[in-house]
C-alpha cells in the first residue's frame, strides 16, 4: 500500500486484538501500537509505588513523574524494560482500574497521538477508545469481538490461567471498561464489526486486511 494508512483496532479483552493487530501491521508494513501495553505499563508503576488504586488523586499524582516509552512491542518504564511484567493478572486487573481516570487517559492519548503522527508509513493502533477518542480520523476502524466463552479461553491460554479464572478476569474487565464514564469501550459509529468466534487468526487477519485495502484509496 503506497498511501500512509492509520487503522484503529478496538475490542474487548480476548477478542484477538493483539495477535491480529501485530500481523496486520506486518502485512501492511506499518508500525504497531498496543495502547493496552501503555495502560499496563502505568499499572506496573502504580503497583510498584503501592498507591491505593481506588484513589483517583493518588494515582493521578504519579502521572507527571512517569516516563513511559513504547517501541517495537517493548514497554519501557523509566528506561527499563518491563514487558515481561505486563501480562500478570494483577497488572491486568490494575490496568482497567487506573484506565478509568481522566488524568491517566489524557496522558496516554497525548502520547498515543504523538507516536502515530511520528510513524512515517502509518500505524495499526489497538485499544478500547482508538476509533472513538484517540484517532476519530483513522482511515479504517475495526471493532473485533468474540463470544464470551471464546474470549475467556483465549485469555486463559495467553495468561496461563484456568478457563474459570480467565472467564472471571474477562468479565470483570469488560464490565469496568464498558461502564466507565470516560472513553468507555464501544464501537465507533463508522467501525466495521468483525466477530472472530469462528475464525482462526489467519482467517481473521485476511478478513481485516480485505476491509482495510477496500477502505483505503491509493
Ligand atoms: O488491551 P489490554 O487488555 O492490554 O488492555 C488492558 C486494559 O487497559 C484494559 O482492560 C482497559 O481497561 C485499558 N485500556 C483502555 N484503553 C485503551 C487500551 C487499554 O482503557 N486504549
Amino acid at each position: 500500500m503506497s498511501k500512509r494508512v492509520v487503522v484503529a483496532v478496538d475490542g474487548p479483552a480476548g477478542s484477538g486484538k493483539s495477535s491480529v493487530a501485530t500481523r496486520l501491521a506486518e502485512r501492511l508494513g506499518v508500525e504497531h501500537l498496543d495502547t493496552g501495553g501503555m495502560y499496563r505499563g502505568f499499572a506496573v508503576r502504580c503497583l510498584r509505588d503501592g498507591v491505593n488504586l481506588e484513589d483517583e488523586q493518588e494515582v493521578a499524582a504519579l502521572v507527571d513523574g512517569t516516563d513511559l516509552e513504547v517501541s517495537s512491542g517493548r514497554v519501557l518504564l523509566d528506561g527499563s524494560d518491563i514487558t515481561g511484567e505486563l501480562r500478570r493478572s494483577d497488572v491486568s486487573a490494575a490496568s482497567s482500574v487506573i484506565a478509568q481516570y481522566p488524568t491517566v487517559r489524557e496522558y496516554m492519548v497525548t502520547l498515543q497521538r504523538n507516536m502515530v503522527k511520528a510513524a512515517p508509513s502509518g500505524a495499526v493502533v489497538e485499544g478500547r477508545d482508538i476509533g472513538t477518542v484517540v484517532l476519530p480520523e483513522a482511515d479504517v476502524k475495526i471493532y473485533l469481538t468474540a463470544s464470551e466463552p471464546t474470549r475467556a479461553r483465549r485469555r486463559a491460554e495467553q495468561a496461563g490461567l484456568s478457563v474459570r479464572d480467565g472467564q472471571k478476569e474477562v468479565a470483570m474487565r469488560d464490565a469496568r471498561d464498558s461502564a466507565r464514564k470516560h472513553s468507555p469501550l464501544k464501537p465507533a459509529g463508522d467501525a466495521v464489526i468483525v466477530d472472530t468466534s469462528n475464525l482462526n487468526l489467519e482467517q481473521t487477519v485476511d478478513k481485516v486486511l480485505q476491509i482495510v485495502t477496500g477502505g483505503v484509496r491509493d
